[in-house]
């Protein structure tokens, strides 16, 4: 609502939010939302927002879209924060959580980015959009573009779990398998854009995706009283909810609502796919492709994100880091995480409680401290990964 332009996360030059924009035109890099917040905080204050939408629309004053009238909406996030005491007890911790993104409209936490990238998308007039995804960003394109009455083009890797392919299907969405990875689909997309008249809806190479995942952020602090937790374990493929948290704590600290403090950021990956914990282990500031990206997580199979280098910034000033763990953990952990505490995890919410198990292991948390794992979406549209 309180827009003013976008601007480059790399170089910082402002780009005009009243057109389309992908990234960077001078540097190819994300671009950032930017708000007028002293505006925004003149009606979004801790108090107005008990009455609000129980949505990610709460936070209505800093999400991009000028018009009620252009929201497209399924009634996404503000999910449940869930204490985990059983799995914590096993581990010694008193206020372990799971954040649960399976309660999304399409089931997993894309919703959150697709609303806002739409809603815009309706705003600035596109009719047609495309996406290349590793299986839950296509779902949630699909179904808010059909929301929407836009046409969809989505490229997958022909592996993708066949919950995400049937799913963009009878949301009328044109779907295209790539033998390859999701670098490989965006390659297509790239090449074909222009032609077409598409839109690229890319994670991180269209700025509203973004601002939607950003919600994660502004929740955690409303349904934790205003105290950041101390540890954040976050599933990472292309990056845009670390990143968005990141960028959320930063605006609420500018409203005034929360202090200097941050939580401790880790970045889980698989083995298979570790770009970010290599990097991260390297020192690097930008992430090596990784080559022969292998994993049943399929929203982690991203061999190269172009927001690398915002993550391993986040990573770093929050004294956090960044774990790998195998496919065969995260399905191990699947069963224990369903059966302490009736959640069905996706292999990537998995992923987040194995990386925790190594992280206490070494002493990197502490029992006492208040942990959130983020449960991304839901084990039932990975069947395959159980036998199904
Ligand atoms: C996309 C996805 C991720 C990774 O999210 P990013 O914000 O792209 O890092 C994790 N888990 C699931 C289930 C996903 O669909
Ligand atoms: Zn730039």
């Amino acid at each position: 609502m309180h827009l003013t332009d976008l601007v480059c996360t790399a170089c910082s030059k402002p780009h005009d939010a009243a057109v389309p924009q992908n990234v960077c035109t001078a540097c190819g890099k994300p671009l950032f939302a930017r708000y007028d917040l002293a505006a925004a905080g003149r009606t979004l204050t801790k108090a107005s927002l008990a009455g609000r939408v129980k949505s990610l629309w709460r936070y209505r004053e800093v999400l991009p879209v000028k018009n009620d009238a252009d929201i497209v909406t399924l009634g996404e996030g503000f999910t449940p924060l869930l204490p985990a005491p059983r799995l914590g007890a096993k581990h010694g911790l008193a206020h372990l959580f799971i954040k649960d993104e399976a309660q999304n409209p399409t089931a997993s936490f894309k919703a959150r980015g697709m609303t806002t990238a739409v809603s815009m998308a309706k705003q600035l007039g596109l009719k047609k959009l495309a996406v290349p995804s590793a299986g839950n960003a296509a779902g949630a394109l699909a179904a808010y573009a059909a929301r929407a009455g836009m046409e969809t083009h989505i490229f997958m890797p022909r592996d993708t779990p066949r919950a995400n392919i049937i799913e963009c299907e009878q949301m009328g969405a044109h779907v295209t398998l790539i033998n390859g990875l999701i670098t490989d689909c965006g390659a297509e997309v790239a090449k074909r854009k222009v032609a077409e008249g598409w839109f690229d809806v890319s994670t991180l190479k269209e700025p509203y995706r973004a601002e939607g995942k950003k919600t994660l952020g502004y929740e955690l602090a409303e349904q934790l009283a205003w105290k950041l937790p101390d540890v954040i374990l976050y599933p990472t493929g292309g990056g845009t909810g670390l990143i968005g948290m990141w960028k959320a704590f930063e605006e609420m600290e500018r409203l005034g609502w929360i202090g200097a403090a941050r939580p401790r950021m880790f970045s889980v990956q698989a083995t298979g796919c570790q770009p970010i914990v290599r990097a991260f282990m390297a020192g690097e500031k930008f992430a090596a492709e990784h080559v022969g990206a292998q994993t049943k997580a399929s929203g982690l199979r991203v061999p190269k994100a172009i927001g690398d280098f915002i993550m391993l910034d986040a990573l770093r000033k929050s004294g956090g880091g960044a774990v790998a763990v195998t496919d065969e953990e995260m399905i191990a952990c699947t069963r224990e995480v369903g059966a302490a505490e009736g959640v069905f995890v996706a292999p990537e919410g998995a992923a987040c409680y194995a990386a925790l198990k190594q992280l206490l292991a070494e002493k990197r948390v502490r029992p006492e401290e208040v942990v959130v794992l983020f449960n991304t979406s839901t084990g039932l549209k990975y069947l395959e990964c159980y036998g199904g």
